[in-house]
């Protein structure tokens, strides 16, 4: 008998899981579960295993060792259509030859819906997406975000548990892709069901996500919130790859904090002090040299007008080099070109350090 699920049932777990092909190792252990109703992502580089465990999950794929439950239930060998799941692919794989109705309607089809109640689904599912009155024409004759919406329709029309969405803004331009990810999270609030989205973009994971697990070589880094992700990184590769890589290590470690080990620091809590800021002793916090304060002078090799903030790349005397970002309150893009070569002393708040473990 397969277990109830109940409300603390995941909706995903996924145990052990394991992917060979040939000589590649494409998912190499992953443990993790997935709660009802959440909005999570897998986040890493092309080549990560992200997709592997996406199409593992949705049957397309037999996992070389390891489980896939679905709301307490294990499918590992269960076919794609025995899953209460849907994907959403990133060529949204529409049928060009049928119109947009016929399109969305299909997987009722396939269900044997009858047709009145096919029709009605169909047209409401496209009204959940903004696109009412586009069923009779054809893929074609949509833009690329319509495509999408129309994709999204087709997935949520079999109203299924878990809607799995590989890359699916990745072919959008960047205006509408900002635009495609606040009505995702719309269309996931509404209709309650769990999406797991892959993504490489740790802007979309960010903006998006409950949760996400970030993925390296085929296994997974960390899971956590994206502030927790963001001001708690857990490893070397979680902090390069979920916001600017800060690391200082090694000596430069130790004459700046006065510890040994790795630590992450993010660019925008550090305070760039330049020209006469720079030569006070006690950086111009009151002189005092407070405990709670690192600081870490050195010579500015970047500096980068991005508009509302300057980013400053500073190579420090004690060895490495940091980033910081400065708010633009009155500088200008000249302003910012004669900073390079300049001298810098940096100064942030010791809690701001997060000590990164080892590699996993
Ligand atoms: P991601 O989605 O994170 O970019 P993938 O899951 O697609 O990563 O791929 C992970 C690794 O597995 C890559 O090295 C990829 O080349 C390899 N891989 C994926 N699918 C296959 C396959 N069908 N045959 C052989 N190697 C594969
Ligand atoms: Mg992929």
């Amino acid at each position: 008998m397969p277990a109830q699920p109940t409300s603390d049932t995941p909706a995903i777990a996924l145990r052990g899981l394991r992917k060979s092909y040939d000589r590649v190792e494409a998912v190499r252990g992953v443990d993790l579960e997935i709660a009802d109703g959440e909005f999570f992502a897998m986040l890493g580089p092309s080549g990560s295993g992200k997709t592997t465990v996406l199409r593992m999950i949705a049957g397309f794929e037999a996992p070389t060792a390891g489980t896939v439950e679905l709301a307490g239930r294990d499918v590992t060998r269960l076919a794609p259509f025995e899953r209460d799941v849907h994907t959403v692919f990133q060529d949204y794989a529409l049928f060009p030859h049928m119109t947009v109705e016929q399109n969305v309607a299909y997987g009722l089809k396939v269900r044997r819906v009858p047709r009145a109640e096919r029709a009605e689904r169909a047209r409401e599912a496209l009204r959940g997406v903004r696109l009412e009155g586009f069923g009779d024409r054809r893929p074609g004759q949509l833009s690329g975000g319509q495509r999408q919406r129309v994709a999204l329709a087709r997935a949520l029309v079999t109203r299924p548990r878990v809607l799995l969405l590989d890359e699916p803004l990745g072919a959008l331009d960047l205006k509408l892709r900002e635009q495609m990810q606040v009505e995702l999270k719309e269309i996931q609030r509404a209709a309650g069901i769990t999406f797991v989205l892959v993504t490489h973009d740790q802007q979309e994971a960010l903006t998006l996500s409950d949760r996400i697990a970030v993925f390296n070589a085929g296994r997974i880094e960390q899971v956590a919130t994206p502030a927790e992700l963001y001001e708690r990184p857990a490893t070397a590769f979680a902090a390069s790859f979920v916001g600017t890589s800060n690391l200082l290590d090694g000596d430069a470690a130790e004459q700046v904090l006065g510890e040994r080990g790795t630590f992450s620091v993010r660019p925008e809590k550090i305070r760039v002090l330049t020209g006469e800021d720079a030569a006070q002793p006690g950086g111009g916090d009151g002189g005092d040299g407070d405990a709670k304060l690192c600081r870490a002078s050195g010579r500015i090799a970047e500096a980068v007008y991005l508009g509302e903030t300057t980013r400053l790349v500073v190579d420090l005397d004690a060895g490495g080099r940091l980033t910081a970002l400065r708010q633009n309150l009155d500088a200008s893009a000249t302003d910012s070109a004669a900073l390079r070569g300049a001298r810098a002393l940096l100064v942030w708040d010791r809690r701001h350090n997060v000590r990164i473990g080892e590699a996993a």
